[in-house]
């Protein structure tokens, strides 16, 4: 008699054969996908692993399994992915949000409630992609309004998307061009970014799951992954409000140089960097 797929049953296959795969987190991205399949939360599976599933699921499931065993990451198979709390729509053409980039949004409301009472807050964020940055700031400040830019019209739709869906697109207006090129005249309370900054040589190095799957316009940075800091460090400081702020997401080891680019715009007053929960310096601050 052929065995039935039961709930327990097939996790334990699909940890397996994600585990052969090199996928990361196989228990987990199997579970994750599970859950996703049956609409239920990962809770439910643990009370029903001798539930066998009908054919419908199990095509889904396979069809999901077959998409993460060649690396696809499980947010493009969901279509969404959690950050700060608040669910968001992503693409093949969005970098998927990570969670070291709420240190920078964190950082961005803290600094933003501190300025000065009477004028709403207007800020922008370049390099969109899906609007995690923009959309939760917008979130936690009620009255704030702000500009995106993204090379990608393919990101600008799904970062639209977003808005609507989080309630928030009458408060950002969003562009698709060149950096601050399209926002050419404005001032800004803080001008945010999460730019690409890998290195050239350290793409090859990066995970199947982001080389192969997440957009390279979203990751390179250049030879020494500092070229948008660059041009940013440059760019941004004049369309600054007076004691305005330019803050910047960095790669490992990068905080020193893109605090030094600031540094070297005399109209950058002072920097300061912010860790992650791992210890490192993920977040670059400079005021005007
Ligand atoms: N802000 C999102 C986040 O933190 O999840 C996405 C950040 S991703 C690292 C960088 C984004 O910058 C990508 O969406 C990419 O399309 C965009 N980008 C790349 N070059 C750009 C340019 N020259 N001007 C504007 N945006 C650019
Ligand atoms: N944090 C991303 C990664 O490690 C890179 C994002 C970026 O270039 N800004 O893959």
């Amino acid at each position: 008699m052929q065995e039935v797929w039961t709930i327990g049953r097939i996790l334990k296959w699909t940890e397996n054969f994600f585990r052969e795969k090199g996928i990361e987190s196989p228990r987990l991205d199997a579970e994750v996908l599970l859950a996703a399949v049956l609409e239920k939360d990962r809770m439910h599976l643990y009370v029903h692993f001798d539930q066998p599933l009908i054919p419908e699921e199990l095509a889904k499931f396979r069809a999901f399994v077959k998409d993460r065993a060649a690396h696809t990451p499980v947010a493009y198979i969901l279509g969404k992915k959690e950050f700060m709390g608040l669910s968001f729509c992503v693409t093949e053409a969005t970098l998927v949000p990570r969670p070291d980039t709420e240190i920078l949004v964190q950082a961005a409301v803290d600094e933003l409630r501190k300025r000065p009472a009477g004028e709403a807050v207007r800020f922008a964020d370049i390099g969109t992609g899906s609007g995690a940055i923009c959309l939760s700031v917008l979130s936690f400040l009620p009255e704030a309004t702000a500009d995106t830019v993204d090379i990608s019209a393919e990101a600008r739709a799904v970062a639209e998307e977003n808005a609507e869906s989080l309630g928030l697109s009458g408060r950002c207006t969003f562009h698709t061009g060149d950096l601050l090129q399209p926002l050419a005249g404005n001032t800004y309370d803080a001008i945010l970014s999460n730019p690409p900054y890998i290195p050239e040589k350290d793409i090859e190095t990066l995970s199947p799951d982001v080389r192969l799957k997440e957009p390279l316009t979203a990751l390179a940075g250049g030879e020494d992954g500092l070229d948008f800091y660059r041009r940013l460090a440059g760019d941004a400081p004049p369309m600054l409000k007076e004691g305005g702020l330019l803050a910047v997401e960095v790669g490992i080891h990068q905080a020193p140089d893109v605090a030094a680019l600031f540094r070297a715009n005399p109209l950058i007053g002072r920097t300061e960097t912010k860790k992650d929960l791992a210890g490192i310096e993920r977040v670059v601050i400079g005021w005007r």
